[in-house]
Parts: C-alpha cells; structure tokens; sequence
C-alpha cells in the first residue's frame, strides 16, 4: 500500500533533542511537471529540489514565500523550486540538451551554486543563504546551508520519480545552556546514530511506505511522535500585472514588433503553462504615458 500524498508530516523524538519532518508530494508534483518534457535526471533533480522547499518550508519560521534556485555552467542552467508558509509549491528548470548517455547527476549543474531565499509577505526581509554546489547531491548541500547559516545540524533524504517526489528532514535542537556536559555526550551519540540510519533509507521506502511505519522500522529503538499531515499543494503566483510588468520591461519596441508578427502577444508562464495574451489594445495601454512602471525582469 502506498502512503497518501501531498502531505508535510511534523514529527519529533520522545526522548532525544530531534525533530524532524516527512513530505510526499504527488498531484502537486505532476502538475510541476506535466506541460514540460524534462529529461529524467532532470526530472529527478527537480522533484527533490520540490521536495527539499516544502521540508524547509516546515523546519523554517516565516510568512511568506522560500525559493531554492540552483544556478550553474552545466546543461541545466537554471533551476527553481519554491514554497510558501502555506505550502503551495512550484518548480521550473530550464535546461539545455544533455550529453549523449545517461549523463551523472553531477553533470547537470557543472561548478554551480544552491541559494535559498526567503521573501517574507509584507515587505519584509529578504534573506539569502548561499551554498556552492561541492557535490551532486542537493540534499548534502542544504545539510551544509543548515549547518553554516542556521546552526542547525541536519540530515536530508530526498527521492524523486515520475509520480512521486519525497523527503525526510532530521534537525537536531539545540539543548541549551542548561544541558550538562554528559546529556551533551549522549545527544552526540544519538545524533550520530540517527543519521548513519537515516542514510540506510532506501528511496522506494522513503517514497511508498505509511509514515508510521517508514518511521518504526527506520528508527526502531526510538518512540517517535508523529503529528497530523498538512496539505501541500500546487499553486502558481503568475498574473496579469506580473506579465504586463515583464512586457513592459522588455521595452516598447520588441513587444510592438512582436505584435506586428503575431497579431497579439502571447507569454506563456513557465512554471504552470497559462498563457497570457495581450491584444493591440492592451499594448497600447502598457505602453501609453499613463501606465505603471515596469517591474523588474525575471522569474517572478
Ligand atoms: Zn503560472
């Protein structure tokens, strides 16, 4: 029996100073993919990096919205994995033609780099972490990312298919000034336990099994309190006004010759396939004196 999915599960240990959480994500990571031909390593790299937003988008405190873009020289230039406090999630790559073979997880991002970003709602911070991509596996470069920029010691196991992208999440909680030297000893010992464990979870297992149960036999010594499910779901922030900034970014001159060519305008977001189509009158309007300013370009 598979475990259901689209959920983020919290999940913490009785007696040692160790949280953790568990996500599966499905509909929410077909509808990521399901309007693009990714190749399979970068299919897979995209379901984990989904994976990995919402796990954060749990273990870190905010309101707003977290962004994992991985950048680099190598096939895949670009890669975006997003989730919000709430838990929408989406996800974008784009990617050049990979080399002929089955080409190494490693090859798709060449000496490229993991951010992670978040925008908090109300115009708060911006915060960014920057973490260089030392090996193939995301899941170690954000182990680092906690280590260095949240003092969080953690352990993350992440697993994409074409029907299921999923992540386990171990952090480690800090005892405080209260704790005596040997509680720290001990909290050391389980610490190295749980995570030699953690790396023995297979990806089928982390993918299929029943939470509860994935848990027990994983961590069998340890009682473990598993807490409710939450919703995670696809959701894609484009908009009207988000297009008609990025046309007006782009300057009057190439979106009127487009509009010559076409007879309307056309964007097409990337990351949920909705097209947006601006006729002449809706040009002149972008561009007449009284219109907005432009946002910035990019990604939004
Ligand atoms: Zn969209």
């Amino acid at each position: 029996m598979t475990a259901p999915g689209d959920l983020l599960h919290r999940f913490l240990f009785e007696r040692l100073p160790v949280r953790g959480h568990l996500v599966r994500l499905d509909a929410s990571w077909r509808a990521a993919i399901e309007h693009h031909s990714y190749p399979e390593p970068v299919a897979a790299a995209l379901g984990e990096a989904m994976a990995a937003s919402a796990l954060m988008a749990g273990a870190l405190k905010f309101e707003g919205r977290l962004s994992l873009p991985v950048q680099g020289p190598g096939p895949v230039r670009l890669m975006l994995a997003q989730c919000t406090h709430r838990h929408a999630i989406r996800g974008v790559a784009r990617h050049d033609a990979l080399p002929p073979g089955a080409p190494a997880a490693d090859g798709l991002f060449g000496d490229g780099q993991l951010a992670v970003t978040i925008e908090q709602d109300e115009g708060g911070e911006r915060y960014q972490g920057v973490v260089p991509l030392v090996t193939a596996r995301l899941a170690d470069c954000l182990e680092q990312y906690f280590e260095r920029s949240e003092q969080l010691p953690s352990r993350l196991v992440l697993a994409a298919g074409p029907d299921r992208a999923a992540g386990l999440l171990l952090q480690r909680v800090a005892l405080g000034e209260a704790g005596s030297e040997s509680e720290r000893a001990e909290a050391d010992d389980a610490w190295r336990r749980l995570g030699l464990l953690a790396a023995t979870l297979a990806p089928k297992e982390l993918a299929d099994l029943p939470c509860h149960e994935l848990l027990r036999r994983l961590f069998p010594e340890d009682d473990i309190r598993l807490f409710e499910g939450m919703p995670v779901f696809f959701q894609c922030t484009c908009s009207r006004e988000r297009v008609a900034g990025i046309l007006q970014a782009l300057g009057g001159p190439e979106v009127y010759s487009l509009l010559e060519e076409r007879g309307d305008v056309e964007v097409r977001c990337e990351f949920c396939n909705r097209a947006w189509r601006f006729d002449a009158v809706d040009v002149a309007g972008l561009f007449s004196p009284g219109s907005t300013q432009p946002a910035p370009p990019g990604l939004h």
